[in-house]
């Protein structure tokens, strides 16, 4: 079933949360009446029972499928946003006189760098604000004893994303929050991987964090349980009561990726995606992208009415015709079409046909 309003065909383009699959859409409504024929909604059924391990256990057991990772690698599923893990990275791994490296390639890793400053050092390695973050800045230095160095995967806000990840010399660690299983990666170049899951897994309420063993217990400072990855890893991710049905709607998400054909199927169908949508854009002079040509998010294409005054007329009629969630973050204006996995290539077809039309008129 297409999302419809009015009759209208919806064409889901939100930045997060955002459009989930039809099918973890139905079973997720149908498990929300009675789970898995228990009789039970997912919603009443307690965080300790088999019913909800099972979920936990398929939830982690498609995560380390999707990367392929042994068993040097622990998958939580712990509360919270991205936000919390900017926190809860370097409170884990950074004591007050170390230094990590950031590398700030918009307003998502600006932001940890600040949070890491709180526990120890954050050196700013690379930053990108000098052309407004439209590019990766891919020449630098980490400092000699920086406990890791940190990037952002995708950029959501501002539309770069990291097509090669840098080899650092120290732990790397991504927040892969807006790109994650969108394609096949080298997962374990990473130390340590989080994404709040409402952009491309699942609902809002509920981050994943793949973590390597060998990088925790090194700092001093105490660390409040619920802070401390140790601790979750011995809870099995049930320390306290997670977010149950955000962890379900995940598992459900993850299962679809798996008998989708995996992340060589979504990193097919986002090139496809995202290739006709740059395309569009940079043939029709109405439109401007300024981000680097080699550094385009697959995931989120920002870009730009080329005379300013036309974009409230198109964003006017994106909303006319159906299409949601395109006006560009409030601190960057301009136009924002993010393409997750469960969004399909007729949307972005559409969008292009609207694009093309608008030009006709206005060009
Ligand atoms: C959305 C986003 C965040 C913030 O996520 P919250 O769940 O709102 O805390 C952080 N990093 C990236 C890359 C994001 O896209």
């Amino acid at each position: 079933m297409q999302p419809q309003a009015n009759g209208m065909k919806l064409h889901n383009f939100n930045s997060g949360p955002s459009i989930l699959p039809q099918p973890v859409l139905d079973e997720a409504a149908r498990a929300i009446h009675d789970f898995n024929g228990t009789g039970l909604s997912i919603l009443e059924i307690g965080h300790r029972t088999p019913w909800f391990q099972e979920v936990l256990n398929e939830a982690v057991a498609s995560v380390k499928k999707l990367m392929q990772l042994d068993d040097a690698y622990e998958v939580l599923f712990l509360h919270g946003g991205a936000t919390t893990q900017f926190m809860q990275v370097p409170m884990n791994l950074l004591d007050t006189g170390d230094a990590a490296a950031y590398c700030v390639n918009g307003i998502w890793g600006s932001k940890a760098s600040k949070e890491a400053a709180v526990f120890g050092t954050a050196a700013v390695v690379s930053d990108s604000a000098d052309k407004g973050h439209t590019y990766i800045g891919k020449d630098f230095d980490v400092p000699a004893g920086a406990k890791y160095l940190h990037i952002t995967t995708n950029n959501t806000v501002e539309g770069t994303q990291w097509h090669n990840y840098p080899s650092a010399g120290a732990p790397l660690i991504g927040d892969m929050s807006s790109d994650i299983f969108s394609r096949p990666v080298d997962f374990r170049k990473f130390s340590l991987i989080y994404a709040g899951a409402q952009k491309n897994m699942g609902a809002a309420g509920v981050n994943l964090v793949v973590v390597k063993k060998e990088i925790l217990g090194q700092v001093k400072r105490r660390i409040p349980i619920i802070m401390d990855y140790r601790k979750h890893i011995e809870a099995g991710s049930l320390m306290n009561t997670p977010p149950v049905f955000a962890v379900y709607v995940s598992m459900l998400t993850l299962r679809w990726i798996l008998a989708e054909g995996g992340l060589e199927a979504m990193g097919k169908k986002s090139k496809e995606k995202s290739d006709l949508l740059y395309n569009t854009i940079d043939t029709l002079p109405v439109f401007t992208c300024k981000v680097a040509k080699e550094d385009r998010s697959q995931m989120n294409a920002v870009f730009f009415l080329t005379d300013p005054a036309l974009e409230t007329p198109f964003l006017d009629l994106c909303k006319k015709e159906g299409m949601i969630g395109v006006k560009g973050y409030r601190t960057v204006g301009g136009v924002r079409v993010s393409m997750y996995n469960a969004l399909a290539p007729e949307s972005v077809q559409a969008f292009c046909t609207l694009m093309k039309d608008f030009a006709v008129k206005h060009g």
